[in-house]
């Protein structure tokens, strides 16, 4: 590409229209999502080369801070850049632009360990009293989390549909409300998981079908229900006040498990909700929208990091248009082009938006 390669050349000044053009090119990259792609094969002497001669021509833009964050995250280990995303998705305003150029650097990120490909669709065993065997080795009802810490140590990325058949049925909210605190490092300890706000009595419910694998008191828990779920991920739910479910019992999306309340080790009632895959916890805001009631996407995205699972969300994201929303602020917002989310959606790049329509975004 003339671009990467005139980027290469740029140590000091050369001819300035002859930078100027790349820059324009760089941009229009950008815009086509492709920076990261486009800047893989340079050394970091060349993207810091790029960046200070955009600075020189146009000064600090978007694309120089895009160039810093991809000379940060090159050098990031995965355990890094599991916590960089965690800290993105508490934002109030959760820059999901940002989060996608980062999807697309850890997808198109050179692996040392020969890579699985991911699996598009995983569809899971037919409809069974215990889910997913092929992932769990066991089914325990007296542990919430049983599992052997190797467990998966094999997996390097895969796919996990969430919704969308028969089987895995559609997503509801545990319980809709806000969000006291979040996942991660939490006042000297680690959460591994969000807790929600909620009143004694008020009903709490499973987020997809499965099975449940515990419904009982367990240390600071209190009442606690497992979920193992058709899609391979298990779900918690501490701190009720009443079980409405018991063990081994199918359960359907948004069927209450629980009335909530604040048992076991806990201050002021609240639902204490964790989500985890073969034992590891993974952040519920990585693929929950508690602000759409809905998720993020259909599919969630798991790579293998030594401690535990990287999620985020698959590149396919979808974006619920609200009122006021054009296609072009749209397109800025998540740093995409008017033509690509036409091509996308298969309409007009000029198409009168409905509130509440879902556009695709990538
Ligand atoms: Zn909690």
């Amino acid at each position: 590409m003339s671009w990467a390669m005139a980027g290469g050349g740029k140590e000091g000044s050369e001819g300035t229209s002859n930078t100027t053009r790349d820059t324009v090119q760089a941009v229009v990259l950008y815009g086509e999502e492709l920076l990261f792609d486009a800047v893989d094969g340079l050394s970091d002497q060349q993207i810091a080369a790029l960046r200070d001669s955009i600075m020189q021509h146009q000064g600090a833009n978007e694309l120089c801070n895009y160039l810093n964050l991809y000379l940060s995250l090159k050098n990031k280990t995965d355990e890094e850049l599991t916590l960089y995303i965690d800290s993105l998705f508490e934002s109030d305003e959760i820059p999901y632009a940002l989060i996608n150029q980062i999807n697309i650097f850890i997808m198109n990120r050179p692996e040392e360990i020969p890579m699985v490909v991911p699996k598009d669709l995983f569809v899971t065993d037919s409809l069974e009293s215990i889910p997913c065997r092929h992932f769990y080795p066991e089914w325990v009802n007296s542990n919430p989390n049983p599992y052997d810490v190797n467990l998966g140590k094999e997996d390097t990325s895969l796919s996990l549909l969430l919704v969308g058949n028969d089987l895995l049925g559609e997503f509801s909210l545990p319980v809709d409300n806000v969000i006291t605190s979040k996942f991660g490092w939490r006042d000297g300890r680690n959460h591994n998981g969000i807790d929600v706000d909620l009143e004694v009595w008020d009903p709490v419910k499973t987020i997809f079908p499965g099975v449940v694998r515990v419904a009982r008191t367990y240390g600071g828990f209190g009442r606690v229900v497992v979920v193992r779920h058709y899609n391979g991920l298990e779900t918690t739910y501490a701190h009720l006040h009443r079980f409405k479910v018991k063990e081994g019992d199918a359960v359907t999306s948004g069927q209450v498990i629980g009335l909530g309340g604040s048992s076991g080790h806990s201050t002021g009632s609240h639902l204490h909700f964790e989500v985890r895959f073969k034992g590891k916890p993974i952040n519920p805001l990585s693929f929950i929208s508690f602000k759409e009631k809905a998720l993020v996407n259909d599919t969630l995205m798991l790579k293998r990091t030594t401690n535990g699972y990287l999620a985020y969300p698959k590149g396919l994201m979808i974006h619920i248009v609200r009122k006021g929303d054009t296609l072009y602020e749209i397109a800025k917002m998540y740093g995409t082009t008017t033509y690509k989310l036409a091509e996308l959606n298969g309409i007009r790049r000029n198409e009168y938006l409905i509130i509440g329509q879902r556009i695709r975004v990538i």
